[in-house]
C-alpha cells in the first residue's frame, strides 16, 4: 500500500507554513485562509451529521466559484470522494454521469439547478441534493452544511480514492478517471518543485474546474499558500483585464483560449506587465500560436505541460529555457518537455517494444500519479494499463536530448495511401497562414486513398484564402501526401469541448456516417 501524502494534510501543512492572508477572489468577494479553512471544516461536519462515510461519492455541478474551491478541501476533509461534473452537459449527460457514479450527496449552483431542473427532480428521493445557491424545498443548502460543527480530517491518504474526475470526452464518451490521495498530490507537489506556483503566487482559474488541469492549478495555488482568481466563466477580454486588474503571476491557459485572448478586439499587451508564468497544454499548441505570445509578452516564462487526467494531470514539463536561445534554434519549443521526476515514459512501437529516439510510437506513462483505474469500466481499465503502464493513445517520439514531441493522438492520425498523416503536423503549418484564425485536419472516407487528408478552416475575419493557396502554402512545407486534398471553409467557430479542444469527432461524422473507421 501507497503510504504517500494526503490530499488534505498537503495542503493544511503548506498553509500553516507559507499561506499568506488572502485565499480567493471570486466577484470581487475576498476569503482569507483562516476562512476558507474554516468554511471547509464546517461543510465537513455538515457532510459527517449528513452519514457521509469514507469512500462515499460526492458530486459537484456548477461553474468556477470560490464555493467550489471550499468543496476541494471539503469533501475530501470528509473523507468523501469527490467527483466533479461537467457544467456544460446537458441535463441528459449529466443525468448519465449520476447514474455512473451514484453520488450519496450532490452540490448544485443556481444555474445549474435551473437548467437540471427536471432531472435533478427525478434524483430527489435517491440522493442528498444540496444548493449552493438559493434554498429549495427538499434541498439541503450550503448554509446548513456551514452552520455544523466543524469536523477533524478523515485523514484519507496514500492508495485512498481521492476523486473521480471525467475526461475530456474529447474522442468519445468521458471515463471517470480514479486518482488516489498521494497520486494526485504527488503529481501538484512534482511541478510546483520544477518550478511552477512558487510560494505565495496569485493565479486565476480560468478553465473550468471539473476539468483535471484547472483541479490541479487550483491544488498547486492552496500548496503555494497564494491566492487563487477564480473566473466564473472563460471571456477572453475579461481575462487579459482581470489579469491586469488583479495582479496575477501565474496561470494556465489551454491553446484555444491563448489564440482567443490575442485575437480579442483591443488586445493590449500591456495587460500582461504582472504575469510571471503562463503555463499552456492540455492540446497542441500551434506554433503561429506560441510565436505570437511570446512576441507580445517577452518578459513572461512560457511552460509546457503534457499530460492527461489518468496520469493525475503532467508527465512532462517544457520549462522556460527550451523556449529560447539554442534550445529554440533547435526546435525544441514545438516539443513537450521532459518526463516530470514521478513519470517515466517510453514509446512502444508496433509489437509493444521501447523504440529508440527518434523513432515514433504510443506513449506510454508509468509512475507515482498512475490512476487507480477508469471508474466501473474493469476491461477499459486493463486495457488501458496493460503491464502497469498507461497506454495514453498518443503518438510521440524522443529527440537525443530526452524532450518529448506529441505527434498526434492515435484516433486523429490519418491513413492516407498507406502512409501516416499526423493531422496535428499539418494544422501547425496551415495556423501559420495569415488567413487561418482555426483550423482541424481530419482524415475522411476516400475511394483510391482509404483516408482522405481534409481541412476545415475558419478564415480570419475579412480574410478569405482560396484553398489554392492554402495547399500551395502546404506544399511549400510539408510532403506532398500530408496537404489537404479537399478543404471546407466555415463561417462559425468549430466545435470546442467545455476544455476548449477541437471536437474532431464532429467534424468527422457527416463523412464516415454508416460506416466505420478504422484506428490503430
Ligand atoms: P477523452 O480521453 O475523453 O477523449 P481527453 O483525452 O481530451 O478526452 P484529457 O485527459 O483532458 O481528456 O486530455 C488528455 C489528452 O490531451 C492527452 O492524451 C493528449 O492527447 C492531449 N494533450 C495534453 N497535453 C498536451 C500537449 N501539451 N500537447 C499535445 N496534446 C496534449
Ligand atoms: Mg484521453
Amino acid at each position: 500500500a501507497d503510504e504517500g501524502p494526503g490530499y488534505v494534510s498537503a495542503i493544511r501543512a503548506a498553509i500553516a507554513r507559507r499561506g499568506g492572508t488572502l485565499a480567493s477572489i471570486f466577484e470581487g468577494r475576498r476569503r482569507t485562509w483562516a476562512e476558507t479553512l474554516e468554511r471547509a471544516e464546517r461543510i465537513a461536519g455538515g457532510l459527517a451529521a449528513l452519514d457521509v462515510s469514507p469512500g462515499d461519492r460526492i458530486a459537484v455541478l456548477s461553474a468556477n466559484s470560490d464555493d467550489f474551491m471550499a468543496l476541494y478541501l471539503a469533501i475530501p476533509w470528509a473523507g468523501a470522494v469527490l467527483v466533479p461534473l461537467n457544467c456544460r452537459w446537458s441535463p441528459a449527460e449529466n443525468d448519465f454521469a449520476i447514474r455512473d457514479s451514484m453520488p450519496k450527496l450532490l452540490f448544485v449552483s443556481e444555474a445549474m439547478a435551473e437548467a437540471n431542473a427536471e432531472m435533478l427532480a427525478a434524483w430527489a428521493d435517491r440522493l442528498t441534493l444540496v444548493s449552493l445557491g438559493v434554498p429549495r424545498p427538499g434541498w439541503k443548502t450550503l448554509d446548513t452544511l456551514l452552520a455544523s460543527d466543524p469536523a477533524p480530517d478523515a485523514g484519507r491518504r496514500g492508495d485512498d480514492l481521492f476523486a473521480i474526475f471525467y475526461t475530456g470526452g474529447t474522442t468519445g464518451r468521458p471515463k471517470g478517471v480514479m486518482l488516489s490521495h498521494a497520486g494526485f498530490t504527488r503529481n501538484c507537489l512534482a511541478m510546483r518543485e520544477a518550478g511552477l506556483f512558487p510560494d505565495g503566487c496569485r493565479t486565476l482559474i480560468v478553465p473550468p474546474l471539473f476539468h483535471l488541469a484547472a483541479a490541479a492549478m487550483l491544488t498547486m495555488a492552496m500548496l503555494a499558500g497564494g491566492t487563487a482568481v477564480i473566473a466564473g466563466a472563460f471571456d477572453p477580454a475579461a481575462t487579459l483585464q482581470t489579469i491586469a486588474d488583479a495582479g496575477v503571476t501565474d496561470l494556465l491557459l489551454v491553446p484555444t483560449m491563448i489564440q482567443m485572448v490575442l485575437d480579442a478586439p483591443g488586445f493590449d499587451a500591456a495587460r500582461l506587465s504582472g504575469l510571471n508564468t503562463l503555463i499552456y497544454g492540455a492540446s497542441p499548441m500551434p506554433e503561429a500560436t506560441l510565436d505570437r505570445i511570446m512576441a507580445a509578452a517577452p518578459h513572461i516564462d512560457f511552460v509546457q505541460l503534457y499530460g492527461m487526467t489518468e496520469v493525475s494531470c503532467a508527465a512532462t514539463l517544457l520549462g522556460p529555457e527550451f523556449h529560447q536561445g539554442a534550445h529554440r534554434e533547435a526546435g525544441r519549443h514545438r516539443g513537450a518537455g521532459k518526463p516530470l521526476p514521478i513519470a517515466e515514459i517510453v514509446i512502444a512501437g508496433e509489437a509493444g517494444e521501447a523504440v529508440p529516439p527518434g523513432e515514433v510510437g504510443e506513449i506510454l506513462v508509468r509512475g507515482a500519479g498512475l490512476m487507480l483505474g477508469y471508474w466501473n469500466q474493469s476491461e477499459l481499465t486493463a486495457e488501458a494499463l496493460r503491464g502497469g503502464w498507461m497506454h495514453t493513445g498518443d503518438v510521440g517520439r524522443f529527440d537525443d536530448h530526452g524532450v518529448l514531441y506529441v505527434v498526434d493522438r492515435v484516433k486523429d492520425m490519418i491513413v492516407s495511401g498507406g502512409e501516416n498523416v499526423f493531422s496535428a503536423e499539418v494544422e501547425s503549418v496551415l495556423a501559420l497562414h495569415p488567413g487561418v484564425a482555426q483550423v482541424a485536419v481530419i482524415g475522411v472516407p476516400d475511394a483510391r486513398w482509404g483516408e482522405r487528408v481534409h481541412a476545415v478552416v475558419l478564415p480570419r475575419p475579412g480574410e478569405a484564402p482560396s484553398e489554392e493557396a492554402l495547399v500551395a502554402h502546404c506544399r511549400a512545407r510539408i510532403a506532398g501526401y500530408k496537404c489537404p486534398r479537399s478543404i471546407e471553409f466555415r463561417s462559425e467557430a468549430l466545435p470546442l469541448s467545455a476544455a476548449g479542444k477541437i471536437l474532431k469527432g464532429e467534424l468527422r461524422k457527416p463523412y464516415w456516417e454508416g460506416r466505420t473507421r478504422n484506428v490503430a
